[in-house]
């Protein structure tokens, strides 16, 4: 297996957007197509029936071989024609322009998935060999801010990747208008209590919520007829029943039967067996069952891959030792409060705490460790070049020159990253295990 076939294999999601967004287009072109050639068709026949009605007369000046004749326009028949050839302009008209919406939809979502194969494609160049080397280092950063792209657009921060996105040159890298799209009728739900953009797109893409036997657009139109019902509108609500629900009644029997219930109890009233309708955490349930979809539909993974990959690599990192602490503790929020820790070097302090040393420990992520588990090291390791300090313990001599080195602590001395003490460079005895 080449290096890089691993990471290709965790970055699916990256070329599947654009390919579901593809297909989505194709299908609508297609549907919009057929749907319009057979209404022109029934138009043309329409014509052809409406013309050979209409009276004709035999110009003047025509020669005996000349077929051509006066067609008399003034009939009602005629009138009707130039209707029904203008209705058929108009339609035309109307399908030229959709198209064209379509054709540049298209030209986006293929210019989007050429560049993602161009950035995936950086890996198989034959320069990157390993994680060291440079070009891998860059490709790195670039799927980081991709990430953090992601991130960002998924927490309601719009402004701050789409800053991001544009100062590093990747919007075609990331899902924006989708993640967009997406948030704004989410909030629509959770927040607003309005269903006008999610009943939209369910309209909008209704073939595949049949495909998928999605049950969203019934709950949401469920949903709108409850608040009529709340609202104290009960004309309108049964109004709206019987235009949107009844036709669900074969399927969807019981819960029609307390839909029809409902308009006998107010929700200022404790009603018992209908709380569950009246609940507000019904318009939460709306918003993830429509998040859900939305994210099949494209392809989206369903949660942040940055948190994904930040787990991994907490857990890769965090050992029996680590100071991390207990879900008591981080529920009680017993800790003390986040605090940025002073570069070493700048104010010549040797810090060695844990906190500083390992991520893990350090206060920004040990809450985020709390619940994650161990790493599994099924080998022990011995440094290449083992030495001996004063005080018995053993360490690779190259890794403990860079912990002093980071600790900021004077040359020629080295530090025991577990007991903190301090010994002079020399003091330590090289080793020769066997
Ligand atoms: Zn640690």
């Amino acid at each position: 297996m080449a290096f890089g076939d691993n990471t290709l294999q965790l970055e699916e999601p990256l070329l599947r957007v654009p390919y579901e967004s593809m297909r989505k287009t194709f299908k609508s072109t297609q549907r919009h197509l057929e749907r319009n050639i057979e209404q022109l068709r029934v138009g043309a026949q329409d014509l052809v029936n409406l013309t050979s009605n209409v009276p004709t007369s035999v110009a003047t000046n025509a020669t005996p071989d000349d077929s051509a004749m006066d067609v008399d326009y003034s009939g009602s028949e005629a009138a009707q024609a130039l209707s029904q050839i203008d209705g058929m302009i108009g339609r035309v008209k109307g399908m030229k322009r959709k198209m064209s919406s379509l054709k540049s939809e298209h030209e986006r979502n293929v210019s989007k998935a050429r560049a993602r194969i161009d950035f995936l494609s950086q890996l198989c160049d034959p320069t990157v060999q390993d994680v060291d080397s440079e070009k891998y280092k860059d490709w790195s950063r670039t799927r980081l801010n991709m990430l953090l792209v992601d991130y960002c657009l998924r927490n309601g921060q719009p402004n701050t990747a789409m800053r991001l996105a544009s100062a590093r040159g990747i919007e075609k890298l990331v899902d924006i208008e989708e993640l967009q799209q997406c948030n704004e009728i989410e909030r629509s739900l959770r927040t607003d209590h309005v269903i006008s953009k999610c009943q939209a797109w369910c309209s909008e893409n209704r073939q595949f919520l049949k495909k998928i036997r999605s049950n969203l657009e019934f709950q949401i139109k469920f949903q709108q007829y409850i608040e009529l019902v709340r609202d104290g509108k009960p004309a309108e609500a049964i109004q709206y029943y019987r235009q949107n629900l009844i036709k669900n009644a074969e399927t969807k029997f019981d819960l029609m039967m307390r839909a029809s219930g409902l308009l006998a109890f107010r929700s200022s009233e404790d009603n018992e067996p209908y709380n569950d309708l009246y609940s507000p955490q019904r318009w939460d349930e709306l918003a993830d069952m429509f998040v859900q979809t939305f994210q099949e539909l494209h392809g989206l993974p369903h949660r942040s891959l940055f948190l994904h990959y930040l787990a991994t690599g907490i857990t890769a990192l965090k050992t029996h030792s680590c100071e991390v602490p207990t879900a008591e503790e981080v529920q009680q929020q017993q800790l003390a409060p986040p605090s940025l820790h002073q570069p070493f070097g700048r104010n010549h302090r040797v810090d060695l705490t844990r906190g500083y040393m390992c991520p893990v420990c350090s206060i920004e992520l040990r809450n985020l460790a709390q619940p994650l588990p161990y790493a599994l090291h099924h080998h022990s390791h011995l440094d290449a070049d083992p030495v001996m300090l004063p005080n018995s313990r053993i360490y690779g001599k190259a890794k403990l020159d860079d912990y002093a080195k980071k600790a900021g602590i004077p040359p020629n001395k080295i530090v025991d990253p577990v007991t903190r003490e301090i010994f002079d460079d020399f003091s330590a005895t090289k080793v020769f295990p066997t």
